[in-house]
This record gives structure tokens, sequence and C-alpha cells, in this order.
């Protein structure tokens, strides 16, 4: 698509080699998905049921909130609770019950587990299950966990949707559902595309409010907008609906070809297609080429972290002329990423799982111009002089389709600029 794109073999790194690694691994936990969710799920709450560090994790990357009452909270186990000296589950019905009684606005109630709720065997889904039957039909009760054991931060939407999923209602209708929680702005502008594609029955997942229409049954096709959602997909396979395969839609090329999928899926006329693509894609082109004077040449390593870390290679790589010296991700689901696997061109080492200190040994002798990471290793990485990208960042930026392109291309050009008036500063 673009024309400094290198050209992918037929079928890319589909089948390349893959460094799996397992030891030490920086990343945030699940928790952290509730940031963006509660914004997405405008009468969900989301409680928490975990340990004071639990609370001070979502305080921290919430901020603080003075005008609005946020829709999430953290029922604290005590030391009683976690010694099983006291009965947990009716603590936590109490809890369920003054906020339910305060907030009349809550339609869904997320419990969501932690590492202590893991830790002690507390059974949130039977918790969910009684208390779903107590304030039924005005609350929907629902659980998922948002451990940090094993997880990384992205599969913390990935197991709420999932949780999801099985308690949407079955239809026969030809629909299409496309998964993935986008901001409302980018959400609205991605309906418009399929609107003048001639695409009009379009459900998203999670909806805005419980009380929307979605339903799943066979003649549900669905469409993810984000890499991290191989729970979700399972789940909606188990449900009768069937994916549709496509690059993820991240920068100009992306947001065509996963349109493009959708649009053949539902037999849109090319012409139709290329009319209404046409205008969009010629200023996602330009916005990126701005940002990519910055990044073409330069070397990108992505320690594995947000999950987004291989279709952004292929963005990088394929529509800003970047060369990717590593692309570590957290899982490597072909069911999910591979369509962006077949167009990120061979080279780069591919890694699943991580030895962070290995992982890091390998970036120090790599030296790339950017590195993208977690919060934790990226401090340490800039006081080294290499410049570094938060992964986190991409997932509370509208990065997705035609008009976020050049955003999404800026959002890794711009440490690369800091880098360069920071030498500037130090030459003087
Ligand atoms: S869920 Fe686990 S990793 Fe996440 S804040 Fe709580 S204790 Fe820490």
């Amino acid at each position: 698509m673009n024309s400094q794109a290198p050209p992918a073999s037929p079928r890319g790194c589909l089948d390349a080699p893959v460094l799996k690694q397992r030891g030490q691994h920086e990343v945030f936990c699940g928790l952290t998905g509730i940031i963006w969710l509660h914004r997405k799920m405008q009468d969900a709450f989301f409680l928490v049921v975990g340990s004071r560090t639990c609370a001070h994790l979502l305080q921290s990357a919430a901020g603080v909130m003075i005008f609005a009452e946020p829709r999430f909270g953290t029922a604290i186990l005590e030391e009683t609770d976690l010694a099983g000296l006291a009965d947990a589950q009716e603590e936590l019905e109490r809890e369920v019950a003054r906020l339910l009684e305060r907030r009349k606005d809550i339609r869904q109630l997320f419990l969501v587990g932690s590492c202590p709720s893991e830790v002690i065997k507390l059974d949130l889904a039977r918790a969910a299950e009684r208390l779903s039957a107590r304030y039924a039909p005005h609350v929907r009760v629902l659980n998922y966990s948002g451990s940090g054991i094993e997880t990384t931060f992205t599969e913390g939407e990935d197991a709420c949707l999932a949780a999801m999923i099985p308690a949407l209602p079955e239809t026969d209708e030809r629909q299409l559902l496309v998964v993935g929680a986008l901001p409302d702005v980018v959400e609205d502008q991605m309906l418009d595309l399929l609107g003048k594609l001639g695409i009009d029955n379009v459900k998203v997942l999670p909806a805005r409010r419980a009380d929307s229409t979605l339903a799943v049954g066979s003649n549900t096709v669905f469409a993810l907008t984000q890499p991290f959602l191989g729970g979700s997909l399972a789940a909606l396979g188990r449900r009768g609906a069937r994916h549709i395969p496509a690059p993820f839609p991240f920068g100009e090329e992306g947001t065509t070809l996963w349109l493009r999928a959708v649009a053949m899926e539902f037999g849109v006329d090319l012409t139709l297609f290329d009319t209404v693509t046409h205008a969009p894609r010629a200023r996602a082109k330009k916005a990126i080429a701005k940002a990519a004077e910055r990044l073409n040449g330069k070397r990108v390593f992505f320690f594995p972290d947000s999950q987004m870390e291989i279709p952004l290679a292929r963005f990088l790589t394929r529509e800003c002329g970047m060369e990717a010296v590593e692309v570590g991700a957290p899982f490597i689901h072909k069911g999910v990423v591979g369509p962006d696997l077949e167009l990120l061109a061979e080279g780069p080492t591919l890694a699943e799982g991580q030895d962070v200190e290995l992982q890091l040994d390998r970036c120090r002798k790599a030296q790339p111009d950017l590195t993208v990471c977690g919060l934790g290793l990226a401090n340490p990485l800039e006081a080294e002089g290499l410049a570094t990208k938060w992964a986190i960042e991409l997932v509370f930026t509208p990065v997705h389709f035609y008009e976020q392109a050049g955003d999404l291309a800026g959002l890794f050009s711009r440490p690369l600029g800091r880098r360069e008036v920071l030498k500037l500063e130090a030459a003087e």
C-alpha cells in the first residue's frame, strides 16, 4: 500500500520460528482494563474483590476523579478474609447490597477477581450467579478475573467481554458484530464507514449501555478490533458466530484490509468500496507520511506487553518505513494475528512470552532507535540512552481506523523527536 513498503514474502512471518522464553516478566495486571472499560460501558460498575494494592493500582491508573462518581471500586479483602477467619462471600454480598442501594444507575455489575481473591479461592462465579438471581432483571451480575497471576494487562478486557458473551440472548439475524472497546468517537467513525458501504445491521461489543439490542447466533459474523481478544473469539465461536479474519485496523493499510474483509463478507461492490474509502485513505496516507519522516529507516524493538505488537510492527514497517529488530508478544494467537503476520516481512526475531533479563540483553545489544515497552522498563532504558514508547498509551489513545492513523504514527515519532531535542541541548 505504501511505495516504501518492503515486499512481504508470500506468508511473511506466519511460519517464522518463534523464540519462546519463560522467566520473570514485566507487565501490568488485567485490572488496568477497567480504566477504559468503565468509560465505555456507561451503566456498568466494576467491583474489584482484592487488596489495598489492587485499590491503589486502580486509583493511580485512573487518576483522581473529582467531578464524577467513579464506576469502579474495590471490595477490600482484609486479613481476616485472607486467613479464612471471616466469610468473604457474606461480606461481598453485603458490600454489593450497599452499592446497589446507593447507585440505582448501575445495570451491569462486574465482580472482578484479583490475585488475593484467587489465592483464597473465593468463588466469584457462584457469587455472581446468586447476586444475579437476586437483582435481576434490573442488574446483571457477571464475574471475570483481572488477576496478575500469569496475565498481561489487556487480558482484562478480553476476560470481561468473554464473560458477557454466554449471557447474550440468541438471535437468528444476519448481522455484523464488531468486538473491542473503542472510544465512542472512533466507534462512530467506523459505523459511519460501514453504513456508507451498506452494512447497516452492525452491533458492537461491548455496547455502551446494558439495554442495547445485543444478541448473538449462528448468522452472526464478527470482526475483532483489538488483537488481544482470543478468549472472546473462542466464546463467540461457542455461540455459533463466525470470525472474519483480517489485519487489524491500524494505519491506512490495516484499516482498508479490515474494511475490505468485512465488505467481501457482505458482498459489497468493489467500486462502492473504493468510492467510500478513497478520501479517508488519502487523508490517512498524508497524515502518516508526515509522522513517518522521522520514523523512516529507524529500528524498533518491541517488548511483550499490550498484545498489539504484531499488528503495530506490521504498521510501522510497511507504512512508516521502520525496520523491526524484535517483535515480542505475550502470546501469539495465529487465529487472531495471522493476517498481520503474513504481511510482516521476514527478518525480525519473533518472541512469545518473556524472560526479561535475556530480552534486555538482546535489546541493549541491538541498540534500537525506539523501544516499545511497559512503564517499568521505560525509565531505566531511557536512562541508558534508549528512546522508548509506553505500550499502555496505545490502549488509552484513539489509534484505530483512518482518522487516527496519523496520531498512531505520531505516538511513535514523538519519542524520537524528544530524544533529538535532548541530544541537541546536551551538545550546546
Ligand atoms: S490483581 Fe494482583 S497484580 Fe493486580 S494489583 Fe491486585 S495484587 Fe497486584
